[in-house]
């Protein structure tokens, strides 16, 4: 698996595209703003000759699902995510004028919904789907446990955590139905119990594993 990360937006959101060698691709928050990183990112997939298969939002903040309208129109491909968050799809107007982010092009409706256990699958990534309520309702990440390319590559296992679980911290809690007491015992029941040499490549900022992790919970 091949993994291209981009930072997008005022907020620095991790975009990241998943892709496998025939260019099936996953895109994860692909949140782009304005016209430099929309280009950006089309150019990118352009470039690698990549297919979009499907797209998938962490949890529904504004700052994960500010490309999803574009990602929609040019690769006609709707986002999914956890349903408990799509209350917040209606607040976009009201997340954008509290936090300053533009919100010209609102996300539409989800193609669909994630629960926890559900398997993401192109041919030769497989993603499950971990739900931790507590940044938000609906807060979701994606483990990939085999994602080494065979060819003597990084093939520790890999987790895309969002806003729950960042490097030396966690999402905030105070924000549309946040549970700091959820956020917690979901991150310590159901993602310090992967493998320790998970790396972890959160929705903001550097990444970090489940190892080191485990030392603030
Ligand atoms: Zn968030
Ligand atoms: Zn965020």
């Amino acid at each position: 698996m091949q993994i291209k990360q981009f930072v997008f937006n005022p907020f620095g959101v991790n975009a990241y595209v998943l892709s496998n060698s025939a260019g099936d691709s996953i895109l994860v928050d692909p949140s782009v703003s304005d016209e430099r990183e929309r280009s950006a990112l089309a150019a990118y997939i352009k470039d690698a000759g990549l297919k979009v298969c499907r797209v998938l939002n962490t949890h529904l903040h504004l700052d994960h699902v500010l490309g999803n309208a574009f990602v929609e129109r040019t690769y006609g491909v709707k986002a999914e995510a956890h349903e408990a968050d799509t209350f917040l799809l209606g607040l976009q107007k009201e997340q954008g004028d509290m936090f300053g982010l533009p919100f010209d092009d609102p996300a539409p409706a989800l193609g669909g919904f994630l629960a926890d256990g559900d398997t993401v699958e192109v041919p030769g990534i497989q993603l499950r789907v971990i739900h931790v309520a507590g940044h938000s309702p609906g807060g979701l990440a994606f483990y990939c446990e085999n994602a080494g390319d065979g060819e003597g590559g990084e093939d520790a296992p890999v987790l895309f955590s969002g806003d729950i679980l960042f490097a030396g911290s966690r999402g905030r809690s105070d924000l549309f139905g946040g549970d700091e007491a959820a956020l917690v015992s979901g991150i310590k029941s159901k993602i310090l119990t992967l493998p320790g040499n998970t790396v972890v490549l959160p929705g903001h900022g550097p990444f970090t594993t489940v190892d080191n992790e485990k030392m603030w919970f």
